[in-house]
């Protein structure tokens, strides 16, 4: 099956309690059992069932498990957000005095997540670009990870997931990818060599807008060495379910940030439809990109599939052609960034991506505000950047209004 038939006919497509092609909505705290034995029994793991939604429950394991299918890894876990999912994922294996190795064109959040684990002595060291040249320098005997996005948020640059797997492995490192951009749609990390992957559920995935969530992918491979990740010492009969084991019983549960069945069910409801508007979303977001190149007073137009962008080889070769559904241009200068964006008549002024509707933001006075200037070069961000996360409107429609709108700011400094 390929990927929209698996989505609706996959293992996990109907309940079988219910026989209901969409999983029930388990609202609930917690589950009764009929005895204390048997609860016992849920609680030690040698009886199917759940006890606390916390911990689980039916509807948020649909999820995990439709999820984990579509991105081919063993198990997945889901949060409550995106960046419960990032810091889960890294704090599952770092302790005090670890170091990690992150590209620096990264989202704002998990920039400002780094800074904030210096203050559990975890020290992240930036890389320019997920190259050799620039990662391997950065790779000292405390490395215990390599984190990067699929495509970066809005660097827009697309990894070489391959080469830095590679990499990662010559050093017996794993590699973490946050593919919330380029979606499972578009590449599956994990049979790249990835080793697990995380997304911000809350984007392509929900497709909506609709709720805030989470997942981490386990790819299952990763042999772990518990010297080296001594947070995994108590799972090491089971070496490569080690961390998933670890996570779920230990830090996950622990931290407590599970995801609400609630916002679990919308996540199912949305992925039915993820094949379809991320496709259309990103053959839209590539012609929107070629039409802004030819108006007069903007500048800089980036999207993966452009000639002029340097990440147009792997788009093609990694991410079946298609560049993402993001893009970002220049508009000349702050003034006319900001004015431009109210002149818009469809895209709404959102700080959010993969929505159905096109959504704009200027990321220099919204997301990156925690950032100083030098970390906003960094990343990409200028301050008369635009980022656009394009939905499912008619492309005619979301050309007009963007022509119209870079008309009306035309002679504004
Ligand atoms: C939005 C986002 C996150 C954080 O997700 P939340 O659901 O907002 O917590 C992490 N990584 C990327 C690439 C994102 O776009």
């Amino acid at each position: 099956m390929k990927l929209n038939t698996a989505i609706l006919h996959g293992p996990y497509s109907v309940d079988p309690a219910t026989g209901a092609p969409l999983p029930p909505i388990a609202q609930v705290s917690a589950f009764s059992h009929p005895s204390g034995e048997r609860m016992e029994k849920v609680f030690r793991g040698q009886a199917p069932g759940f006890a606390y939604t916390r911990l689980g429950n039916p509807t948020i394991s649909a999820f995990e498990q439709r999820i984990a299918a579509l991105e081919g890894g063993m198990a997945a876990t889901a949060c409550a957000s995106g960046m419960a999912a990032v810091s889960m994922a890294l704090l599952n294996i770092l302790r005090a005095g670890d170091e990690l190795v992150a590209t620096s064109r990264l989202y704002g959040g998990s920039l400002s997540l780094f800074h904030d684990l210096e203050h559990f002595g975890i020290v992240t060291r930036f890389a320019a670009s997920g190259s050799a040249e620039d990662v391997v320098p950065l790779i000292t005997e405390r490395t215990r990870l390599i984190f990067a996005e699929t495509i970066s948020n809005p660097g827009l640059d697309v990894t070489d997931i391959p080469a830095l797997a590679a990499l990662a492995h010559a050093h017996d490192i794993p590699l973490i990818i946050d593919n919330t951009t380029a979606t499972p749609v578009l590449v599956n990390p994990l049979r790249l060599g990835a080793d697990v992957v995380v997304h911000s559920s809350s984007k392509y995935i929900n497709g909506s807008g609709s709720a805030i969530s989470g997942v981490i992918v386990d790819g299952g491979r990763f042999v772990w060495d518990v010297e080296r990740w001594p947070t995994l010492k108590n799972y090491c009969q089971m070496p490569k379910m080690a961390y998933t084991a670890r996570l779920r019983r230990d830090l996950w549960e622990n931290f407590g940030p599970c995801l609400a069945p609630q916002n679990a069910y919308l996540n199912v409801l949305g992925l039915e439809t993820i094949g379809l508007r991320v496709e259309r979303e990103c053959r839209n977001a590539a012609a929107l990109a070629h039409a802004l190149e030819s108006l007069s007073g903007l500048r800089a137009v980036n999207h993966p599939t452009l000639p002029a962008s340097p990440s147009r080889p792997l788009a093609e070769r990694d991410l079946g052609g298609l560049g993402g559904a993001i893009l970002t241009f220049r508009a000349g200068s702050r003034e006319r960034a900001l004015a431009l964006i109210g002149k818009l008549r469809y895209a709404y002024i959102v700080s959010n991506i993969g929505d159905v509707r096109t959504l704009v933001v200027h990321p220099a006075s919204s997301i990156y505000i925690h950032s100083d200037r030098e970390e906003m070069e960094r990343a990409g961000v200028y301050d008369d950047l635009i980022r656009v996360s394009v939905g499912i409107e008619d492309i005619d429609d979301l050309i007009e209004d963007f022509t119209q709108a870079a008309q009306a700011v035309s002679d504004i400094e």
